[in-house]
């Protein structure tokens, strides 16, 4: 498992750099964000949820969803969608409340 950050589709913003509780993402001299110490990335995903652009996604093991599988996560007012991915055809989705997320 490991967070991945697409260069492409990422803005900027600063919000992944700043939400990261290991302080693990930094911005590029190109205003893109990277995994600094990606050993140290516990996959909190903190990241994912806080990404407006969908840009950050996390790698999952091959028995969560087979190889190659990858979860995304988007916030939409009170509650976040997680969806994984494969070969960029999601194949499962799950929503959230934010305000009851400690009762999952
Ligand atoms: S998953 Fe958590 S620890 Fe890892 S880079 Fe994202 S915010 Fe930081
Ligand atoms: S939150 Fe998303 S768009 Fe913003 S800097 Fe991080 S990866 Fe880029």
């Amino acid at each position: 498992m490991g967070v991945v950050i697409d260069h492409a589709g990422c803005i900027g913003c600063r919000r992944c750099v700043e939400i990261c509780p290991g302080n693990i993402i930094k911005l590029s001299e190109d205003g893109k964000a990277y995994l600094k110490r990606p050993e140290e990335c516990w996959n909190c995903t903190s990241c994912l949820k806080e990404c407006p652009k969908g840009a950050i996604s996390l790698v999952l093991a091959p028995e969560m969803g087979g190889t190659g599988a990858r979860l995304r996560a988007e916030r939409k007012g009170g509650v976040t969608v997680w969806t994984i991915y494969k070969n960029d055809i999601e194949i499962s989705s799950v929503t959230t409340n934010v305000l009851e997320a400690n009762g999952y």
